[in-house]
């Protein structure tokens, strides 16, 4: 007879989530998580039911971000009942370990990790779920752009060159597993100094939109340098969340609106 049908090489869509995004950055530091903490809140504001995904296993800031500290509830089984911040739904793997806790974790007990996170958590109706990815093009990152549909890919760049090179590795990457490159956001774009309003291009300015102009996928809109936005993001307060109206605010909107 034929041989059976070899496994669809697609993994399967999660119950109840109808668009998963990912937010991801070629490498460490250039603003991801804020991006996507930003970001998922801003979807909700637009009247989004969202959910947010921490598959940054190595270093877990969605807590801090979204200033959550309990411990997830056991629903049923192994399945775990997501935190909830400012109308988000949250998962990390930083709620279930200590914060000083090193995670040196093998390829498989990551990859193990990421599909427990997508699938063994009662999300619920959710219209998106974000997922905060880890930085890079490693295994990681290939584990979760197969784990499960992804609607598309925002990536985050600074302006610097090196930080540029590593977003192309990034698109390059979702092109490859075919998830649609939602565009380019460029984080830490200019600096407006408040006391003067004299403006500093610390890192450059304007490469990210090149970029996505060669690399020919939407460009999303820039985000300043910025204190407030730092000082809120460290003490569990995201700007979106807690200062609607400013213009950061408003950016993070923008870019909600064209995903
Ligand atoms: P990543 O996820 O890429 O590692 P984070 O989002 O954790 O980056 O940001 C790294 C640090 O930079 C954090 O302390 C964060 O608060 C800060 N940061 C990110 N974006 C901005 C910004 N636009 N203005 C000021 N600080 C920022």
């Amino acid at each position: 007879g034929r041989p059976s049908q070899p496994p669809s090489p697609k993994a399967a869509t999660i119950p109840g989530v109808r668009h998963v995004i990912a937010v991801a950055s070629g490498k460490g530091g250039v603003g991801k998580s804020t991006t996507a903490c930003n970001l998922a809140l801003a979807l909700a504001a637009n009247g989004q039911r969202v959910g947010i995904l921490d598959a940054d296993i190595y270093g877990p800031s969605l807590p801090k971000l979204f200033g959550l500290h309990g411990k997830p509830r056991v629903v049923s089984g192994r399945t775990l009942a997501p935190l909830e911040g400012f109308g988000v739904k949250v998962m990390s793997i930083g709620f279930l370990v200590e914060e000083e806790t090193p995670m040196i974790w093998r390829g498989p007990m990551v990859m193990s990790a990421i599909t427990q996170m997508l699938r063994e958590v009662a999300w619920g109706e959710l219209d998106v779920l974000v997922v905060d990815m880890p930085p890079g093009t490693g295994d990681a990152q290939l584990t979760m752009a197969q784990a499960t549909p992804l609607a598309g890919a925002v990536i985050v760049s600074t302006p610097q060159d090196l930080a540029l090179i590593d977003a192309r590795r990034g698109v390059a990457m979702f092109r490859k597993t075919e998830v649609p490159i939602l565009g380019i956001v460029e984080n830490m774009s200019y600096f407006i100094a408040p006391d003067t309003g004299n403006r500093y291009d610390i890192f450059g300015h304007g490469g990210a939109r090149k970029e996505a102009a060669r690399l020919g996928v939407p460009f999303l809109g820039e985000v300043p340098l910025d204190m407030a936005l730092r000082e809120r993001s460290d003490t569990g307060r995201p700007i979106v969340a807690t200062d609607p109206s400013s213009p950061h605010s408003l950016v993070y909107r923008d870019v909600a609106r064209q995903v």
